[in-house]
């Protein structure tokens, strides 16, 4: 059993300095974090505990007329907080289609943007192949079981997907993540936050380190009146998605304004159908002119054994997810 020690951070400025220390991470809800640690995945040595940061809990109105969600707020609070269900319905779905209650209790936003991959063999030490959990030791799920793998965007390195719901969300609203750390603070665009494998598929994110996600900003809102999150999973609840779009609408009567699709379940991270976004925007929502701009989100899939169904998938949940926003169907 490894020593591990504790400490709990009275601001963000000590966890930082805490966090900067080699095998120190920041532990919030700790919902994943746990698994990975008493499944012998992840092994710090130093917990440091940011769950008693003041302020960093708070969801707050911008001057702008955006929305700060602070990176400790409960996945729950958020997705349950008025102004989110109001103004950003996307937001709200998203959040409680992912885990089940229990979970949204205890997790965080700042977790959530933080949760690793669900591929079996990276949770299973048993199978010393997993570039992500141990680098250079190779990929068994490339000629393994790939069924909830990636179609979009992996490298021969790494085919694992992104398992959050929310993140789809935030990808859709162009969300910003706000951090501090030891060169000061800084705002990343949702789009940079999540890395795709390349060559260094341990790493998820742009973070650096000892970096301390503070909050997650949204834009003032313009998509509330039309907006779906689909997930498509094996069971109604408590289960990743196979495929989930996150769709977002601004329609000028029955013509689409502007278009902003992202999926998940499909890549290393939330995936951004810009292409998809671009052929709809300045058109009528016709069966017909869908299902071709669906077809250009998987253009460029590469399935793998067990997950060619994706491909297919992926462009139904778009057709349904954008008449739904669109409210034709
Ligand atoms: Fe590991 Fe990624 Fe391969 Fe899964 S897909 S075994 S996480 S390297």
């Amino acid at each position: 059993m490894d020593a591990i020690s504790y400490e709990r951070a009275p601001d963000a400025a000590a966890a930082i300095r805490s966090a900067s220390q080699p095998g120190a991470v920041f532990i919030g809800g700790g919902t994943n974090l746990l698994d990975l640690m008493k499944g012998g995945v992840a092994r710090p040595l130093k917990l440091v505990d940011i769950t008693h940061i003041d302020g960093l809990e708070r969801i707050s109105p911008l001057p702008d007329g955006g929305l700060r969600i602070g990176a400790l707020a409960r996945n729950s609070d958020a997705a349950n907080h008025a102004w989110v269900r109001e103004r950003y319905p996307l937001l709200s779905q998203a959040l409680l289609a992912g885990a089940s209650a229990q979970l949204r209790n205890m997790a965080t936003v700042g977790g959530n943007l933080m949760q690793r991959t669900r591929c079996y063999y990276f949770y299973d030490t048993a199978f010393p192949q997993c570039n992500k959990r141990n680098p250079g030791s190779g990929c068994a799920a490339l000629e393994g079981n790939n069924r909830i793998h990636a179609i979009l965007g992996a490298s021969t390195q790494c085919i694992a997907t992104n398992p959050s719901d929310m993140s789809v969300a935030l990808a859709a609203l162009d969300a910003v993540v706000r951090v501090a750390g030891p060169r000061g603070e800084r705002a990343i665009p949702f789009s940079e936050f999540h890395r795709l494998p390349g060559e260094r598929p341990d790493l998820d994110t742009t973070l650096q380190p000892g970096e301390l996600i503070t909050s997650v900003d949204l834009p003032p809102p313009l998509f509330a009146e039309h907006s779906k999150y689909l997930k498509v999973r094996d069971r109604a609840s408590y289960a990743f998605a196979l495929v989930s779009v996150a769709a977002a609408l601004q329609m000028d009567g029955g013509t689409v304004k502007t278009a902003r699709i992202a999926l998940g379940g499909v890549a290393h991270k939330p995936w951004r159908a810009t292409e998809t976004e671009r052929m709809l925007t300045g058109q009528p929502l016709s069966r017909a002119t869908l299902q071709s701009a669906a077809a250009l989100a998987v253009r460029e899939a590469k399935p793998y054994r067990e997950n060619g169904f994706k491909v297919e998938l992926a462009q139904r949940a778009i057709v349904r997810a954008v008449e739904q926003a669109g409210g034709v169907a």
